[in-house]
């Protein structure tokens, strides 16, 4: 079993078994969680003895970076190693002093939306909770050697769905957000989601306190369900419901992620559905635009962002259009596969 799979109970009966004083699971529980080390070497007021019990006793795998790709506009993609051998990706974005790490959740992805390049890739495997945490940890160093600062922001938007992986996305927040581990204010994590309705509404029974984005993009039913298959089993009006259950529960603003494609989703018509779903709860709406990948959709044009984001203005929303960063190098959104190309 890997070190950090054990329980605490567990570990303070195997110090006991091995007749160690109790405070050792105290001092572990640091060097696992607050000061993330790689090994057991590196816990040096642990004695060298227990060390060694530890080494024979439990595993320590290891998540390394395989290779970094830096964009132009200065955010930087990583290819991660897996202690299997598969392989995930991460990306730092870096903007007015703070930067922000985009995690994966899963290798690969179950979802097929016909837009992104990851879902192309197809579901591999789960993340285990701490493989979630190395990717922080390892991109956390490497922002501080290479921007000097720390990462300040923690996007789940990388590979995978988040809710479909739901015990160990929420482990992993639970530790980076707690004073025993990375103390990362909740409020600088977002839990990104295609908008899986068990999974929202666990959320909510859990008063989630990090922030929730739903990828609604189309907030017409055959349009959504054509685009993001997903969509035929989590649906629309299930969605909204579950939204609705999620703001009662934790009085919290929905962000609303919309992809603008040329001519699918585009129209006034298609802006007024998307108001009409945003009716029933507190939302911000961030219009992001295609980036390229292997598939066959072409981004709208400048003057059809403008009207549809005029068009949200004026119905009072908050909208934000968001530019992608990284696109150089494949890490933009929706661009995220191994290695430098989609
Ligand atoms: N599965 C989760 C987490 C992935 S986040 C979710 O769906 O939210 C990645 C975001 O990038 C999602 O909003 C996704 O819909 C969006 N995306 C996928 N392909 C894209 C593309 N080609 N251009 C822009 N955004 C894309």
């Amino acid at each position: 079993m890997d070190i950090r799979e054990i329980s605490s109970e567990k570990l303070l009966e195997y110090l006991q078994q091995k007749n160690e004083k109790p405070f050792r699971a105290i001092q572990l529980h640091q060097w696992l969680w607050e000061k993330n080390v790689f090994s057991f070497d590196e816990m040096f007021n642990i004695p060298k003895n227990l060390q060694k019990k530890l080494k024979t006793d439990f595993s320590f795998l290891q998540t390394t970076i395989e290779k970094e790709f830096v964009s132009k506009d200065k955010s930087i993609k990583f290819l991660f190693q897996l202690f299997d051998s598969e392989q995930i990706e991460g990306v730092l974005i870096p903007s007015q002093g703070r930067v922000t790490a985009c995690v994966s959740s899963q290798v690969g992805c179950a979802l097929r939306c016909t837009f992104c390049a990851t879902g192309m890739l197809g579901f591999k495997r789960q993340l285990r909770f701490w493989e979630i945490i190395d990717q922080y940890v390892l991109m956390n160093h490497r922002s501080m050697e290479i921007f000097g600062i720390h990462v300040s922001n923690i996007v789940f938007m990388g590979m995978g769905e988040p809710l479909l992986n739901y015990e160990n996305v929420s482990k992993a927040i639970e530790i980076l957000t707690s004073d025993n581990g990375n103390r990362i204010s909740p409020s600088r994590i977002t839990l990104s989601t295609v908008g899986i309705v068990a999974g929202i509404r666990k959320l909510a029974d859990e008063r989630f306190k990090s922030n929730l984005a739903l990828s609604l993009h189309v907030a017409d039913h055959d349009l959504r369900s054509l685009l993001i298959p997903a969509n035929k089993t989590n649906t629309i009006k299930e969605l909204q419901d579950a939204l609705r259950y999620y703001v009662e529960k934790t009085n919290q603003r929905i962000t609303i992620e919309y992809l603008l494609l040329n001519k699918l989703n585009d129209s006034l018509a298609d802006a007024e559905k998307l108001c009409h779903f945003c009716k029933a709860f507190p939302v911000k709406i961030n219009i992001i635009e295609y980036n390229e990948t292997t598939t066959q959709y072409k981004p709208s044009t400048p003057e059809v962002k403008i009207a549809f984001t005029k068009y949200l203005k004026a119905k009072n929303l908050i909208v934000n259009v968001r530019q992608s960063m990284g696109k150089d190098i494949a890490a933009a959104c929706g661009q995220l596969t191994i290695g430098e190309h989609y």
